[in-house]
């Protein structure tokens, strides 16, 4: 535990550089406080997987189960979610760190659009939610880097594919004075009011998507925000429980 605080003295200009040394103190605090929080995290979210792992290893070893192509597919499942918190650990902490290359240039974003929603459809369930694209067919040029952008559509769509039942998820992409919009529109759970403002934090995990195990780490739309402002862009996120949520973000026109 550390504790720098410089106490208050009779002469005044000591007192200001006291003062200013026990601000830089107390953000450096913060700073610590918040990577302890980061590590304690990633503990807890790596550890869910690992455990799963070992339990059904052990279990095999000692012939209380049989191994059967279904604990084959549950051990590469844990084993993929655990690749993924790597990647997503991996890119965060580079985006944290700024050490993203973000290489901009003026692109057209519509055949990622066609492309992406290609990608997803094969995903979808056959009772599952239809993914609609409302692009116009000639689109503005914009600047960004296209492979940080499409990072951020797969982050959205997949959020989007995990959270809907039934219904649809539309790709809505309009202009608004110098800037291109992409919503990712869904019909789906929904993020209750309070939850909102937390959604973009890392690790943070509505109570029900913990609870549906749906294989998300909470670190998506961290990275997403973080892709964006690298870009210039911003992102924002509208939501009505149980109705279905709309993650907006934009980009420069060229
Ligand atoms: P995760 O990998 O858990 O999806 P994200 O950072 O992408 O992590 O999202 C954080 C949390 O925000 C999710 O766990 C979920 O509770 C909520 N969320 C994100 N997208 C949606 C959505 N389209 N509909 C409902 N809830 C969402």
């Amino acid at each position: 535990q550390m504790d720098a605080r410089l106490p208050m003295s009779d002469i005044p200009e000591l007192n200001g550089l006291g003062a200013s040394f026990n601000r830089m103190a107390a953000s450096l605090e913060g700073v610590e406080a918040r990577r302890r929080e980061v590590i304690g995290d990633m503990t807890h979210e790596l550890r869910t997987p690992l455990t799963v792992v070992r339990g059904y290893l052990e279990e095999l070893a000692d012939g209380e189960i049989e191994a059967s192509p279904e604990i084959y597919r549950r051990l590469a499942k844990e084993t993929r979610r655990l690749e993924r918190l790597v990647n997503d650990l991996q890119e965060l902490s580079k985006a944290e760190a700024g050490y993203l290359p973000i290489n901009i240039q003026r692109v057209n974003l519509r055949p990622l659009l066609e492309s992406l929603v290609e990608k997803f459809t094969d995903q979808l369930l056959e009772d599952g939610p239809v993914l609609l694209l409302q692009c116009p067919s000639v689109l503005p040029l914009v600047l960004a880097d296209i492979d940080r952008t499409e990072q951020v559509l797969v982050n959205l769509l997949g959020n989007a594919v995990r959270y809907t039942n039934e219904g649809s998820i539309t790709i809505r992409v309009g202009t608004e004075a110098s800037l291109l919009w992409i919503a990712v529109i869904d019909t789906g759970i929904g993020i209750a009011p309070e939850n909102l403002p937390h959604v973009f934090e890392r690790f943070w995990r509505a109570d029900q998507s913990r609870d549906r195990h749906s294989g998300g780490t909470g670190i998506g739309l961290t990275i997403s925000r973080r892709l964006i402002e690298l870009q210039g862009g911003q992102i924002q996120v509208e939501s009505e429980l149980g109705v279905g949520s709309t993650f907006r973000f934009f980009l420069p026109l060229a």
